[in-house]
């Protein structure tokens, strides 16, 4: 299968299905619940059953997305679904323990925004140069002649402002602006949307990111910020692994800092690494030579080994990206 298909082509084909699973990636992200959420109920409201297949706990502040829509059950239809669909993702290998149900799919489809993803399911759309792949699913949505209302809208502005960093970094586009100033059009309630993402940290996180910037290393002449996160620090501070997400925006956010790289020890001790670059360097490449992959300025990998091993093996890889 090569390139895209149209959005037309797969709005008819989502249409045409009696039962519709989505695949977000683990550890789902705003962008990946979001775009989820709204695609369920534009779904729903055309007479499609749809749910959202997860492997693990939403975080928290996402728990707003989700109306009865996820499950954890690959088998929630009682028979095959006619559709399945990676959303915010582009290969089966980030949705490890649903890859099997995926497959079960009659149609497979693809819908994503990462440059390192391809084509690989029977109708694909992938657009690097949407800032979120909440911006796909509107124009999807719209496709499909469904009308975004108030919950669709928030569910899709929830997607854009954290994967563009509420609109601050370069993926940010005069599309980015116009699609948010559509959904703002229903009237749906942007204080509340922002409060629930970004005003709701449990205690127990912002404990556990005093533990992290404790471990805070600066290397590279200061352009490079190091931190980790052990499952120690998780029972210490009784948070959870996905307490950590947005965390390395504060280690980015350091004067000079070019590229921030948190380490974080999963519960099957392997080490999962998250990059983020300000301005220029390519953490993608970084992570794609991991075995990993991402955007241009967010990219992540796995790396099977230790804490300290993870941390020598990357930092060269790190400066080197910061020095290009
Ligand atoms: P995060 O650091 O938030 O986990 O990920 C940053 C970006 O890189 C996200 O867009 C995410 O989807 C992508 N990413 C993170 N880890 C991996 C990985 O192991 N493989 C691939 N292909 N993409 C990843
Ligand atoms: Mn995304």
């Amino acid at each position: 299968m090569n390139g895209n298909n149209t959005l037309k082509e797969i709005a008819e084909v989502l249409k045409s299905a009696k039962t519709v699973l989505l695949f977000p990636h683990v550890n789902a992200d705003g962008d990946a619940l979001g775009s989820c959420a709204a695609l369920t109920r534009a779904l729903l409201g055309l007479g499609v059953q749809c749910r959202i297949l997860i492997e693990d706990k939403i975080a928290d502040n996402l728990a707003f997305l989700d109306d009865g829509f996820t499950t954890f059950d690959g088998n929630i239809f009682g028979a095959a679904p006619d559709i399945c669909v990676a959303v915010d993702n582009g290969e089966p290998d980030r949705f490890p323990k649903r890859k099997e149900v995926f497959y079960t799919g009659r149609t497979l489809v693809c819908i994503d925004h990462h440059p390192t993803s391809k084509p690989f399911a029977d109708f694909n759309y992938i657009d690097p140069a949407a800032a979120a792949t909440g911006e796909i699913v509107y124009d999807l949505i719209c496709a499909m002649g469904a009308k975004v209302d108030k919950k669709i809208a928030e569910a899709l502005f929830a997607a854009i402002t954290t994967d563009c960093g509420n609109f601050q970094y370069s993926n940010t586009t005069r599309r980015t602006f116009e699609i948010a100033c559509e959904l703002m059009d229903t009237g749906f309630n942007l204080v509340e949307v922002s409060n629930a993402i970004y005003q709701n940290n449990p205690p127990q996180r912002i404990k556990l990111e005093a533990e992290i910037m404790g471990t805070m290393e600066l290397c590279g002449d200061g352009k490079v910020a190091i931190a980790y996160v052990t499952q120690e620090m998780l029972r210490e501070t009784g948070a959870r692994l996905e307490d950590t997400d947005g965390i390395i925006n504060v280690l980015r956010g350091i004067a000079g800092v070019e590229v921030a790289a948190l380490f974080k020890e999963n519960d099957e001790h392997k080490i999962k690494l998250s990059m983020r670059a300000k301005s220029y360097a390519n953490v993608s490449e970084v992570a794609q030579e991991f075995g990993g992959g991402g955007h241009v300025r967010a990219a992540g990998c796995t790396l099977e080994m230790t804490m300290t091993e993870a941390i020598a093996t990357m930092k060269p890889h790190i400066v080197n990206a910061v020095n290009k």
